[in-house]
């Protein structure tokens, strides 16, 4: 089955994102459990944690549909150790907030050197501080978003995706996210069935299929290989829609939130049910 989904607002309380998903057609949903641009935040309140399991029963999406987002402040291979440190602490308390929704998992970037520490040593601090995170939670997946690879944002690379899984003690609750419109600024090519073929070999040959536990289906404005992040609509951008009519069929992306993050919003009802139709178009 595909989970299709956007990531939508939560605003007025978390007990709103199911609401909001279900009214676009999802049957998938990403959303922020606080603020994304504040380091600091209320606990959740128990009211709304209830009206949010009550509101997901609804709408019939269950846990592994759904795939929150950490904030963006946090760098987990932070190369200082007040800066590590405090991003470690609202690390363990994003995936706290998702244990007490009943969420399985954590969907976050892996972090940035900020040029003062070598690329392996931040992969090494960023699957240290999964360790940690994962030792003091219980039933979260940790899922690690490739990156376009802007400034000093590690895991751009599969290779890089992979070394940090390498480091992490649970395999069974570490994956990945794989953001389509990152990927192709990266350097990954989507543009054709080709194309996409030969990137999700290569993806399977050096990360593996097992790992992958979310897509972004996102367009891009800038070209392949551009590093820069920079979204689009379906079908606008230097993607196309060869991508999306590779992965709809595809039985290897089925049975995970495949989210949205394009845009233009009121166009996610019908880029959800563009992206339905190429699946019936497939059976
Ligand atoms: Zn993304
Ligand atoms: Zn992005």
């Amino acid at each position: 089955m595909k989970f299709i989904g956007a990531h939508v607002s939560a605003s007025g309380g978390v007990q709103n994102a199911p609401l909001n998903a279900e009214k676009i057609g999802a049957n998938a949903f990403a959303l922020f459990t606080k603020n994304q641009r504040r380091w600091d935040a209320k606990p959740l309140e128990q009211k709304n944690i209830e009206q949010f399991k009550i509101n997901c029963d609804k709408a019939n999406i269950k846990s592994d549909q759904i795939l929150p987002h950490d904030s963006y402040l946090i760098n987990l291979g932070h190369p200082e150790a007040a800066g590590l440190e405090r991003s470690r602490a609202a690390f363990i308390d994003e995936m706290q907030r998702c244990e007490q929704l009943g969420l399985s998992l954590l969907n976050f970037h892996p972090g940035s050197h900020l040029k003062k520490i070598s690329v392996t040593e931040c992969l090494s601090r960023i699957a240290e501080s999964i360790n940690i995170a994962l030792d003091q939670t219980q039933g979260v997946c940790a899922v690690i978003e490739n990156t376009a690879g802007q400034g000093s944002n590690l895991g751009h690379s599969f290779e890089q995706l992979a070394e940090i899984i390498a480091q992490v003690e649970d395999k069974s609750r570490v994956g990945i996210c794989l953001d389509t419109c990152h990927s192709f600024a990266a350097g990954y090519d989507l543009t054709s069935h080709e194309a996409c073929e030969k990137t999700f070999q290569q993806f399977e040959q050096v990360v593996g299929f097992q790992y992958l536990r979310a897509m972004h289906l996102n367009d891009s404005k800038n070209p392949l290989g551009s590093r820069v992040d920079r979204h689009h609509s379906l079908g606008m951008g230097t993607i196309g829609n060869a991508v999306w009519e590779y992965i709809m069929p595809d039985t290897r992306f089925d049975n995970i939130p495949l989210v949205l993050e394009t845009i233009d919003e009121t166009l996610w009802p019908a880029e959800i049910q563009y992206l339905r139709s190429l699946i019936k178009k497939a059976a």
